[in-house]
């Protein structure tokens, strides 16, 4: 059977079909480590409980995948690196699950696990090491995509955040599984990007904001064609700034993108909206100091001043859109939140965004809000917010930018193509 999203998902498979089944499961487990190896922001590695509870609880025989880092080399042996073992994602797997599991620092795939050892019992999970130490894994190379697949009965795909590459692990294997399916995260990002973008309560707003133009041209000409308003915020909107002739002092600009910018301002129709107050210092922070700090309009930035937030203004009337909104889409800092009180625009809309929407404990809010980007999630954690307080956040930067860019995402056209296949048949 195809399910409503052309694709199938763990939901639609009872305990009965798992039961005893070997199962390969992709997550995306690339949390962010400190210099002594000590797990950041644990994230992701939660995200991905609910989709390996319920092979666990099942009773399927689970094998986990997931990179980590950049392994740089040709070889596997070049590639290897202490320092990019799965170990401390091994022990806080661990310790989130509740429940001991086994990690396989020497096997990268099922048929290297089985060189060695028997298939995993039913209702326990092995973790496999790095899958891109594998020199064949960022070629999406197909001996490895078999390994991959050997000894296996089912192949889940959970990481959405991995999904927009064609890797072995995330979409190669995914033509030699027998059965390939969508996780539980999986499909909870994808139905709640889809609900943004194909059919959304009008008004539908966007925020996009970060430090370059050049990485969101694709997504701000995608939403534009499908929002009421996109409000631009961080960095790139000096540029735009810069496309109408404004003087932008020692802000940040993409001087090879001003035509691009201006070309998307005219073709907006109104739609794309500037800040238009600025808060600016006398330098780029450094040890958290930026010099005298002001309050400007767009139009009188002077020389030898730095554009680091949206002022006062901007947030204002920045909020009187988004509490119009129904639905509201959010990727990219206002300003550079790290140093405070540059997270100032930042963390008011988040505020304000956060107020109104609908969430598991607040169904009557107003707005339907999917936030998305790695450094924006870091402003909120930064923040103090919590998650929930939105209706969805995504934990794949690049992979929910590439969705509202409209592209397609390698890993989820390889679910969505077996899923054909297997329907029918
Ligand atoms: P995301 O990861 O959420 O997609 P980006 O990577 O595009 O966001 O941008 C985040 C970065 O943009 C942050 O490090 C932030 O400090 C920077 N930024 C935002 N506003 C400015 C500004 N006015 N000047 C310089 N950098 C900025
Ligand atoms: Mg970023």
């Amino acid at each position: 059977m195809i399910s409503m999203d052309s694709f199938l998902s763990l939901e639609s498979l009872t305990a009965a079909d798992l039961n005893g089944k070997a199962v390969l499961v992709r997550e995306d487990l690339n949390v962010p480590v400190n210099e002594q190896g000590k797990i950041t922001d644990d994230t992701r590695i939660r995200e991905a409980l609910p989709t390996l509870r319920h092979l666990l609880d099942a009773g399927a025989r689970v094998y986990v995948t997931a990179h980590f880092g950049r392994p740089k080399g040709d070889t596997l042996e070049a590639r290897s690196t202490d320092a990019l073992r799965l170990k401390p994602v091994a022990e806080a797997l661990e310790k989130q699950l509740g429940k001991v599991i086994t990690y396989a620092p020497n096997a990268i795939t099922p048929k290297d696990w089985l060189a060695q050892h028997p298939a995993p019992e039913p209702g326990s999970l092995v973790l496999l090491e790095n899958s891109r130490f594998h020199p064949g894994e960022e070629k999406n190379d197909t001996e490895l995509a078999r390994a991959f697949a050997e000894g296996i009965d089912i192949y889940v795909n959970d990481a959405f955040g991995a999904a927009h590459r064609a890797h072995a692990s995330t979409e190669g294997v995914a033509h030699h599984a027998p059965k390939t399916i969508a996780g539980l995260l999986m499909q909870r990002e994808l139905r709640a990007l889809a609900r943004v973008v194909n059919d959304p309560q009008m008004p539908v707003v966007a925020i996009i904001g970060g430090s370059k133009v050049s990485t969101k041209i694709g997504v701000i000409e995608n939403l534009l064609q499908k929002v009421d308003r996109l409000l631009i915020g961080g960095a790139m909107m000096f540029t735009f700034y810069k496309a109408q002739g404004l003087h932008v002092g020692d802000s940040l600009v993409e001087d090879d993108f001003i035509d691009v910018a201006a070309r998307l301002l005219e073709r907006s129709e109104g739609k794309l909206v500037l800040p238009t107050d600025v808060v600016i210092a006398e330098h780029f922070p450094k040890d958290g100091d930026a010099g005298v700090i002001e309050t400007v309009p767009a139009s009188a930035i002077p020389e030898e001043r730095i554009g680091l937030d949206i002022g006062p203004e901007t947030i204002h009337y920045y909020n009187n859109w988004i509490s119009e909104s129904r639905t509201l889409v959010w990727n990219g800092p206002m300003g550079v939140f790290e140093t405070p009180p540059f997270d100032k625009g930042t963390r008011a809309l988040a505020d304000a965004i956060a107020k109104q929407s609908v969430t598991q404990a607040k169904p009557e809010g107003k707005t339907y809000s999917v936030l998305g980007g790695g450094d924006t999630l870091a402003a909120l954690s930064q923040s103090g917010m919590d998650p929930d307080a939105f209706s969805h956040v995504s934990t794949g930067g690049g992979a929910s930018l590439e969705y509202l860019e409209g592209k397609a995402l390698p890993g989820i056209a390889a679910l969505k193509q077996q899923a054909a296949t297997a329907g029918g048949a």
